[in-house]
């Protein structure tokens, strides 16, 4: 069994440290917030004072941080990750940031010897909870299979997506699509409203037709097709409007680096935007399904 160290105890790093645990693996986890700290130590894990105390003697160093500005720092700083890593560690950063910063910080661990993969995940609170999270991967072969091991222990699909940056890469592409199929789902079900088509006729007829897609068939934006959607429980998250928000600017901003033309995901993320700031940040991003209705009806 290896000695891991966990840094970012939130909502998703908190219970995929917790499986570690549970793995039999001895857990050295940091957080600044103290009420992370305290329900990794309830579940077996150890308590590390400062993120070179989680990294120190550490096997495997994994994070789970909200950005790219965080995970920049917790890595680089003088007293980051990268300075008191073990000769041969290896380091997983699972956090969503943007593909730029994770190419940096590899680097970094490269020029220091270390291997590193950047590892987002899709799954949700839900997903980290029970150990069934897909992990897109990047970074080397080598690095790819040292890591696959640990990464088996919380999730259940494994991807090895390329080289450095392309977990994220392939991260932000993936939610690029949601972002724009949950919208064009929403449009149909407003539309087929006016034209006095029910939401389960349209449902029955999509689901197998060339509409078929997993914002219409899992995520259903309306209640009854899909009795698991978060349409049925006045559309708490699941995946968050903020969230959702991110993985689109994200994209955007890698699209605008590259010269990529994304005018769809363009488009979603200032209806999300819109949607964002009527209100809609902390619920289901499904949820945009009502703010097409009521605030952008035809006159
Ligand atoms: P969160 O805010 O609940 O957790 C992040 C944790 O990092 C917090 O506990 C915070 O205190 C800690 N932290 C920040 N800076 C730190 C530092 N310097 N040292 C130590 N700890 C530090 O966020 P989350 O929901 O767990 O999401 C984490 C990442 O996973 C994000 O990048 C997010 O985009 C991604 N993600 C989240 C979900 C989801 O459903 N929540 C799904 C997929 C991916």
């Amino acid at each position: 069994m290896a000695t891991i160290g966990f840094i970012g105890l939130g909502n998703m790093g908190g219970p995929m440290a917790i499986n570690l645990v549970k793995a039999g693996h001895q857990v050295k986890g940091y957080d600044l917030d103290p009420s992370g700290l305290e329900r990794h130590g309830a579940a077996g894990g150890t308590g590390a004072q400062s993120i070179a105390d989680a990294t120190r003697g550490a096997d495997v160093v994994i994070t789970m941080l909200p950005a790219g500005q965080h995970v920049q720092q917790v890595y680089t700083a003088s007293d980051g990750i990268i300075a008191a890593a073990a000769a041969g560690a290896l380091l997983i950063d699972c956090s969503t940031i943007d593909v730029a910063t994770a190419r940096e910080v590899a680097s970094a661990a490269g020029g220091a010897g270390l291997h590193m993969v950047d590892a987002p995940v899709s799954g949700g609170t839900v997903g980290a909870e029970a150990a069934t999270l897909t992990f897109m991967v990047g970074g080397s072969d080598e690095a790819f299979a040292a890591a696959q091991p640990v990464l088996a222990q919380m999730g259940k699909t494994i991807v090895h997506a390329g080289g450095a940056g392309n977990g994220q890469a392939a991260k932000i592409c993936n939610n690029m699509i949601l972002g724009v199929s949950m919208i064009g789902v929403s449009e149909a079900f407003v539309l087929a409203e006016k034209l006095g088509l029910d939401h389960q006729k349209l449902f029955d007829i999509s689901s197998t037709a060339s509409g078929q897609c997993w914002s219409l068939t899992t995520y259903c934006p309306v209640p009854g097709p899909v009795p698991t959607s978060p349409a049925n429980r006045d559309y708490v998250p699941g995946f968050s409007t903020a969230m959702m928000m991110k993985d689109l600017l994200l994209a955007q901003d890698a699209a605008t680096s590259n010269g990529a033309a994304t005018p769809m995901g363009e488009r979603a993320a200032e209806l999300y935007q819109a949607f964002n700031d009527a209100g809609g940040s902390g619920k289901d991003f499904s949820g945009i399904v009502n703010y097409l209705r009521s605030n952008m009806e035809k006159p």
